[in-house]
């Protein structure tokens, strides 16, 4: 199929190049332009504007950072608003609110164009490695078009709606979900490392008990403190909690959890840690603990 990526950073990068070993034609436009240089070596054909990117293509898979991204991307000069033909398709896989994702929904919807929100689930090494859950919603006859695409970037697809911001909402309660499950490792890390137990064999313990790669992979890296580099940002993570907030607020479903998370990545913010992992929230745990 012709695709064109858009957003070329940590996970888009793989993804774009497990497209092309999938046998897809894929222009690739990325706003530093190295980084779309760096897969022209792989087979993509480098553009110079999101609107040139998308002209031929079928459909245009996005992966930015927030929302600010997608606006600029979509809507600004040259965007891909603009270029995309009629009945052809735009992919958002970025971490964005419910509210651009029905803004989108209604503007492509205006011009004749296809959208899908379809977030993922997986780090980098899971973008490279193509084991990405992916999280699809929009309209089944739109999904069923982009299916071969998934297949090339993840390892399963699970349909949530047929309204597109469905998928967004069910991925920031997604990351709710594994942000909670850091903030337990680092209060228990912290107490432990006060205890004499060393994180390790308590990651051990915890692996027989969840068998579950969150808890192994986070574990391991948060029971070594290595944090950096990043393979999700701290300041991207804290995105996603207000993005979770934000669904609480739309449904009316309180979240206590999410709101106490968003202060301790606000405190790891302070502390200089916006750009280390998300998971270096361990950090705030220990200094509260006089750690
Ligand atoms: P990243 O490495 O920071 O890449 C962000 C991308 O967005 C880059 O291509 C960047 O371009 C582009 N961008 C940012 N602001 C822009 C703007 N105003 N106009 C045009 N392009 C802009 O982030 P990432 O880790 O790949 O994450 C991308 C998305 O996936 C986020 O929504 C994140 O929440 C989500 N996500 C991340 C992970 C993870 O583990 N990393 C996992 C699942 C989902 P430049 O290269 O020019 O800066």
């Amino acid at each position: 199929m012709k695709v064109a990526f858009i957003g070329l950073g940590h996970m888009g990068s793989p993804m774009a190049r497990n497209l092309l070993r999938a046998g897809h034609e894929v222009t690739v436009y990325n706003r530093s332009r190295e980084k779309a240089q760096a897969l022209a070596t792989d087979g993509g054909h480098v553009s110079d504007s999101p609107a040139d990117a998308c002209r031929d293509a079928e459909v245009v898979m996005t992966m930015l950072a927030d929302d600010h991204a997608v606006e600029e991307v979509v809507f600004g000069k040259n965007g891909i608003l603009s270029a995309l033909k009629n009945g052809h398709i735009h992919v958002s896989h970025s971490t964005i609110s419910t509210t651009l994702a029905r803004r989108l929904a209604t503007e492509h919807g205006h011009r004749g164009q296809g959208y899908l929100s379809v977030p993922v689930f997986g780090r980098p090494e899971a973008a490279e490695g193509k084991k990405l859950v992916v999280v699809a919603a929009g309209p089944t006859q739109v999904v069923d078009r982009c299916r071969t695409l998934f297949d090339a970037i993840g390892k399963i697809t699970y349909v949530v709606g047929s309204e597109p911001w469905q998928a967004n909402a069910a991925k920031v309660c997604g990351n709710f979900m594994i942000i909670s499950m850091v903030e337990s490792f680092s209060e228990a890390f912290a107490a432990l490392r006060k205890a004499g137990v060393a994180p390790q064999l308590f990651v051990d313990v915890i692996n027989s008990l969840f068998q579950s790669p969150v808890y192994g992979n986070y574990g391991k890296m948060m029971a070594a403190e290595q944090f950096e580099p990043a393979g999700f940002a701290l300041r991207l993570g804290l995105k996603d909690v207000r993005l979770a907030l934000q669904v609480a607020d739309e449904c009316t479903a309180p979240m206590p959890v999410a709101s106490l998370i968003r202060d301790h990545m606000l405190d790891a913010l302070a502390h200089g840690q916006g750009d280390m992992d998300w998971s270096s929230i361990a950090k705030v745990a220990a200094r509260a603990a006089g750690l």
